[in-house]
Parts: C-alpha cells; structure tokens; sequence
C-alpha cells in the first residue's frame, strides 16, 4: 500500500470530506491504480470559500508585512521538513521521478523564502512637492485571488500562485488540478500550519468549468491567475472581462532552441537533451524545436540521439530512473497522434515513437529530425517527452523559425560570439531567453510569456507586485 494521504476541501480551515459531494478518482500514472478520491465542491462549498475569501482579505491586507513574512518564512521551513512525505505523494499522483518530486518541493519552499522576502520590500514612492502638499504612490493588494492550477508541477505551480497572492496581502481561493491533489493540499497545509488565518486560503476541487464560471462570476473576485494551455486561458480571459478582473495567465510554448556552429556543441548536449525529457516533457518551457545550423546538424543530431537512448524510464519510486510516465491517458494518445501525423508528413523517426510497456501511460523518449513546418507537432505544445531536430541555412532564417509560432514563453541559443548572443537576446520574441543554458527559471526572476505563451509574471518581485494596485495620492 501506498501512502497516499486521504483527499478533502480546505474551506475556512475546515477538511471537507466527500460527504454527499460528487468527487473523481485520481490515479497512479505508473500503474493505472486508483490512489484515492477527490471530493467535488458543490455551489454552496464555492459561496462559503468567496465569504471567507472576502473575510481572509480584510484580515491579511490589515496585517502588517513582517507578520506576513514570519507565517511565510515558517510555511517554507514545513515545507523543507515535510519534503519526503510531500514528495511521494507528488510522484504517486504525478509521475515524476522522486528525486524531481524533492527538488520541485525544495524550490517550492525558496520560492516562498524570496516571497517572505518582498514581503519586507512593498515600498511606495513619495514625489517632491511645494511644503504643505503631499504626492505619494502606493501599492495595494488587489483582493481575493482566484488561482487556477495545472498538473505539471503541482507544488510550484500552487506556490506561485498561492504565495505571490498572499505576500501581497491577497486572500485566495485556489483550485488545483483534480489530478495531483495531494501535493497541493500538502503545500496550502505547510501555510495554514505556520500560522496563516484559514480564511486566507481556500482550496477547492471540482469540474474545472464548473468552479472557474462560479468563481469568476462573483466580485468578491478581483484577479484570476491560471496556468495550463492558451486555449482555456483564452476562455478565462474573456470570463473575467465581464468584470474587469485583472489576469495572469501562464500558458504554452514551443520552446525553439537554436545552436550554432560556434557554440560549445557537446555542452549544449549534455545540458539539452536530458532538459528535454525533464518531467516527461511535460514542462511549459520544455525545449522542443531545435533549430539547428546547417554545418552541425548531423553531428548535433547524432549526439542527441545517442544521449536519448540512454535514458532510463520507469516507474518514478525506483531508483535509477530518469524518466516517468506521462501524467494522464491524454498524453500518450496526443504524442503518438502527433508523431504519426509528422512522420507522414515526411519527418524522420530517429528513435522512441512507441508506448512502453501494457499499464501506465509510458510513452518512449522520441527524437525526430527534418519534420516539415506544416505538421502538427512544428505548431501545437507537444508537452510530452519529443523533441524535434531541423536544419536550418543560418542566423536569419533561424531566427526566422524561432519567432514563427504565435508562442513566446522560454528560447534558448547556443552561441559563443557575444555579438550574435545580444542580437539573439534582442531579436527573440520570448518571455525569457537562455544563453548558453538551459534554465529559464529562478525564484528571484519573473517568470512568464508574450504572446500565445500569456501575459504577467510569477517569481521575482513581479510576482509579488503581480498581485498589487496602484493608488496615486495627491494631498493640497
Ligand atoms: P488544460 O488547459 O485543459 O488543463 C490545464 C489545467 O487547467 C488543469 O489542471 C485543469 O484542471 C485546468 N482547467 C481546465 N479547464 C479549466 C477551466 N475552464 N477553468 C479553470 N481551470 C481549468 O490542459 P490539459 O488537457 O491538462 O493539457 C493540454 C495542454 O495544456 C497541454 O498539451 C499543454 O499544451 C497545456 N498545458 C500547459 C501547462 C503549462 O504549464 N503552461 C500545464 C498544463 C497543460
């Protein structure tokens, strides 16, 4: 048996169980293997969670920062404390390898460390006046937060949300994916265990339509933040400009990583190609279409490939393995519609391209070259363990290719002439830009997309200020 923890709402600080509630199972992505049951809220659950969202505002927002940052600072040590157990019931739920399930919940905790941190640093600015007149800029928390949170990192995913908001002074009402539960309820706990007022965080769980519509269609709400694909961004951006609410939306990409013959080949190898496979490739900043110079290609390719059939896969608990199943049944059936589609099409299938194994939802690392541009898989977020290896003439064109797709959320360039470097730098039409490396991502840098990809940002004191208003004041 499993230690999968038992699953409920957190409403006013009170556990919901399923009671007369609908609910849904969640499973073992390793195993197909039902862990547990995820209780639905119903209308009622939805209105009690707004009331104490407005109730938690009016406390929190009166609650001066360094209070804040002490509860804040204490939920990040929980959270260190409680990695193990937090850990496997990510992995169980999710997928992932343990040792990504423990530095996902490590990264959890620095993130809320860095957020305590702007807590202390919510300045204003005062203006200079003739004497007797005053004119100041302030920041204000902008009010309950509605956090929409998707299956791919279920604790970064709930901290960025849930502690940008609540650094600001917010109260929030989040709804994390009814697929990785556990995590999120875990992570929510280490807060309200530190000391956060219940009514400062509820999480809820149901038909996400359901919950985002009901949600959204009440003022208590003033923000809504999401993170999962541009097409229910796009919905949830039109639901919340009924009432003008303000949005954050994390969204897709298609992450294009472009290497040139001057870089430093067998280093973007080795940092690239397991990047790649990270999570399943089931990361919004995933490298995905490597936009290769024509003199490397084959040497890049073939360097690529034989570090991808290296990769171990299995089940996340075991040790030794790289690589765990995709999240859901959604991912295998959209991988393998994808690659077939794209080998038709003329691509080249340089290895994976199969499902492993008879239970789980295993599909193979994948490497492809040569796919044409008007296949699916050189449009759409493949978000799943592929990447794609194409050729391209030089600079112009490969630039050219990066900026093609209407995503912009994370690039990445390989290059040793600081020249080129800057002119990629200022070319790229992306959220965040990577030279000579594959991390685009740090607690105290906003993370975030244009285009498609989204707009605002989490991490960083964008994060914090994300979750803000400004207010003028001018005194005679
Ligand atoms: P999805 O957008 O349908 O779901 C993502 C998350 O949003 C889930 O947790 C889901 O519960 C929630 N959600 C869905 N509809 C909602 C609604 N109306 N209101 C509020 N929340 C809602 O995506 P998916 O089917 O899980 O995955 C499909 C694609 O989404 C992927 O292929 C990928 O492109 C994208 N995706 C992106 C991210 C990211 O990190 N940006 C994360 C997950 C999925």
């Amino acid at each position: 048996m499993s230690n999968y923890p038992s699953l409920h709402l957190l409403i006013g600080g009170k556990e919901i169980s399923g009671a007369g509630r609908k609910s849904g199972e969640v499973l073992n992505p390793a195993t197909g293997e039902v862990l547990g049951s995820v209780p639905h809220a119903t209308a009622e659950d939805l209105d009690d969670a707004l009331e104490h969202a407005a109730t938690g505002f009016a406390i929190w927002r009166a609650t001066p920062p360094e209070q804040r940052a002490a509860v804040i600072t204490k939920a990040a040590a929980l959270m260190r404390e409680r990695v193990g157990a937090i850990a496997e019931a990510l992995t169980l739920e999710q997928g992932k390898t343990l040792p990504e399930a423990k530095g996902e919940t490590i990264y959890g905790a620095m993130l809320l460390e860095f957020y305590a941190g702007e807590c202390k640093r919510l300045y204003g600015r005062t203006m200079v006046r003739p004497a007797g007149k005053r004119a100041e800029v302030r920041y204000e928390p902008v009010g309950p937060v509605a956090a929409f949170a998707a299956w791919n990192f279920p604790v970064i995913n709930i901290v960025r949300k849930v502690g940008g908001a609540v650094a600001a002074g917010c109260s929030v009402i989040v709804k994390p994916s009814e697929e990785t539960p556990a995590a999120a309820l875990a992570t929510v706990q280490c807060l309200l265990d530190a000391g956060m007022p219940a009514e400062v965080c509820q999480v809820v769980f149901g038909v996400p339509d359901d919950v985002s519509c009901h949600l959204l269609g009440s003022s208590i709400i003033r923000k809504v933040s999401f993170t999962g694909s541009t097409k229910v961004g796009k919905h949830l951006v039109k639901l919340a400009a009924d009432d003008l609410k303000r949005t954050t939306m994390e969204l897709g990409g298609h992450g294009p990583v472009l290497v040139f013959e001057d870089s430093d080949i067998e280093k973007a190898l080795d940092v690239m190609a397991p990047n790649a496979f990270r999570n399943a490739g089931q990361v919004c900043v995933s490298p995905t279409r490597f936009i290769v110079e024509e003199p490397i290609f084959e040497k890049f390719r073939d360097g690529f490939i034989e570090r991808v059939k290296g990769i171990k896969v299995g089940n996340g608990m075991e040790d030794g393995v790289q690589m765990g199943p995709m999240a859901n049944d959604r991912g295998p059936d959209q991988i393998e519609r994808m690659v077939t589609e794209a080998v038709e099409k003329g691509g080249k299938l340089e290895t994976g391209g199969e499902r492993i194994g008879n239970q789980g939802y295993f599909y193979a690392p994948t490497v492809l070259s040569e796919v044409p541009t008007d296949a699916e898989i050189m449009n759409e977020e493949p978000f799943g363990p592929v990447a794609i290896i194409n050729r391209y003439a030089g600079e112009a064109e490969m630039i050219e290719e990066a900026n093609r797709l209407p995503y912009g959320l994370a690039a990445y360039a390989w290059s040793s002439d600081p020249a080129r470097q800057e002119r990629l730098i200022a070319q790229i039409e992306a959220g965040m830009v990577a030279v000579n490396s594959g991390g685009v991502s740090a607690v105290d840098m906003p993370f975030g997309g244009v285009k498609w990809s989204g707009h605002g940002h989490e991490d960083g004191a964008e994060g914090v200020m994300a979750c803000m208003v400004t207010k003028s004041v001018h005194v005679g």
